[in-house]
């Protein structure tokens, strides 16, 4: 069976735990290795300065006063704490205090020469077996002129030892309450900082559980739990809206082919049903097929539409967008002249080429063209024209035509949707939102101004990027 995976609060308290133990043990290591360092410092120092004390004493007042206040000092401190030896200008031990601890002490090799040479004095540690603490050693020369002698003194650093040892106590028994401690406050800190994470998955628990509309609340959980829980709200909407938008979707659909297949089944129903001569089942198939190609062009759209949305990416070539414009206006120029419409492309722009999918925007311009046309009236005028403005090159398509209310203007481009001055007119309400799609999956976009009674302006923009072929001609017609 798998084990439960361990959760990230354990995970991260354990890290802080150790990470907090370790620091405080190499901080402890580095303050206890001061203190040691300090300590036979000090005692360095003491030896030292005992050793001028004695010089001045042996130099101003001779050899019997020094020994008696070597004695006394050692008397004082203890002999297992202390031991003073005094050798000759030879090497010959002269005279030691109570020596019986230090027995084990071994004979500095070389003293004669030490002597000859008057080095400075000379500081080591010993270990001697039997002691439980180590011990610091001094050998000096002292007195002047041929007085001079060997001073060895001996300090045990039993004081030093015992200090290190109470420092080494304490860190023990600090230890397990800094791991209680570290773990207390790393439990809590972190329980703290998840908590929005909490709160963003339980949102999104109760979500799958069918309650759509509900959002983390914001509040004051530090900016990246609210970065999260801003990101998963707005998630949330777009998905709610996506929602909402795919069920008007499924509605307007389902509408607009009830019509045609009940106009279809009508048809079928008369053409069992009645007694027909021969012309009139003609024409009542011509109306059946009339229907099928409005149900076919709707179809065809959406499928449209859809591969749109998802991206033509890898259809995209180098296109000739001032050539694909004058064709689209040579192929509605028919069109136009049917309904008594002035189509005007002037052909003297400079050819821009942006990447694009041929068919799809030979698609968007063709809509736009076509809207132009259906909604203006005859002697009307419709103009198409290109213009580069920075760095995008823009395909302006202007009528003289009905316009579009204030009100309306904004949801033209919803799937559709249709303007209500427009319903006796034929189309299906997603010739715009195609051209937007072509537009954006292009990177470009559409913009619309327009005033009822007087007309509409389209302008579709796309990037020039590296692909522009000629930016001079600025504002020139088809
Ligand atoms: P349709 O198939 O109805 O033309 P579209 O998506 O192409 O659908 O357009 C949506 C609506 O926008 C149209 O129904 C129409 O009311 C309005 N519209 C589009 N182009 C024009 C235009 N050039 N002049 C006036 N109204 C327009």
């Amino acid at each position: 069976m798998k084990s439960k995976p361990v959760t990230l609060a354990t995970r991260l308290t354990l890290w802080y735990t150790a990470a907090s133990t370790l620091l405080f043990l190499l901080v402890a290591s580095i303050v206890y290795y001061v203190i040691a360092a300090v300590l036979t410092q000090q005692v360095d120092d003491d030896l030292e300065e005992d050793i001028e004390d004695f010089d001045n004493i042996y130099i101003t007042q001779g050899i019997e006063t020094l020994w008696s206040s070597l004695l006394q000092e050692a008397t004082e401190d203890g002999a297992n704490q202390i031991l003073f030896r005094l050798y000759s200008n030879e090497g010959v031990l002269i005279n030691s205090s109570d020596r019986t601890v230090w027995n084990d002490l071994p004979p500095m090799p070389g003293l004669a020469d030490y002597f000859t040479q008057e080095s400075d004095a000379v500081l080591s540690s010993v270990h001697l077996d039997g002691h439980e603490h180590p011990a610091r050693m001094i050998y000096a020369v002292i007195g002047d002129g041929n007085t001079r002698i060997i001073l060895q003194v001996v300090e045990s650093l039993e004081e030093r030892e015992d200090l290190l040892e109470m420092f080494r106590l304490s860190i023990v028994l600090a230890l397990p309450l800094l791991i209680f401690l570290s773990f207390a406050a790393g439990w809590f800190m972190v329980r703290r900082s998840l908590y929005g994470v909490e709160e963003v998955t339980n949102t999104a628990i109760d979500i799958s559980n069918g309650a759509l509309s509900e959002r983390v609340t914001p509040g004051d959980r530090g900016e990246e739990i609210e970065r999260l829980s801003g990101t998963f709200n707005s998630m949330l909407d777009k998905i709610q809206a996506l929602i909402r938008g795919m069920r008007e979707m499924n509605d307007n659909i389902a509408h607009d082919l009830k019509s045609p297949l009940a106009r279809i089944r009508g048809i079928a129903e008369t053409t069992l049903t009645g007694d027909q001569n021969q012309e009139q089942y003609h024409d009542l198939a011509a109306n059946t097929i009339e229907e099928c190609d409005r149900l076919l062009h709707l179809i065809n759209t959406m499928l449209d539409l859809a591969e749109t949305e998802a991206g033509l990416g890898s259809t995209m070539t180098l296109i000739n967008l001032t050539a694909l414009v004058r064709e689209a206006c040579e192929l509605y120029q028919p069109l136009a002249t049917d309904h008594g419409i002035n189509l005007d492309c002037s052909h003297d722009a400079a050819d821009v080429s942006i990447t694009g999918n041929r068919q799809f925007l030979q698609r968007l311009i063709g809509n736009m063209l076509d809207n132009a046309i259906k909604y203006t009236e005859p002697e009307g005028v419709v103009s198409i024209s290109q213009q580069i403005e920075n760095q995008d090159v823009l395909i302006k398509i202007a009528d003289t035509g009905q316009g579009i209310s204030h009100d309306e203007l904004p949801n033209i481009f919803e799937r559709f949707y249709r303007c209500d001055s427009s319903r006796t007119k034929p189309g299906t309400g997603l010739g715009l939102s195609l051209a937007l799609a072509i537009a954006k999956a292009h990177f470009g976009n559409i913009k619309v101004e327009s005033n009822p009674k007087q007309g509409s302006l389209f302008t579709v923009s796309f990037p020039l990027a590296s692909s522009v072929h000629s930016r001079q001609d600025l504002g020139s017609k088809y």
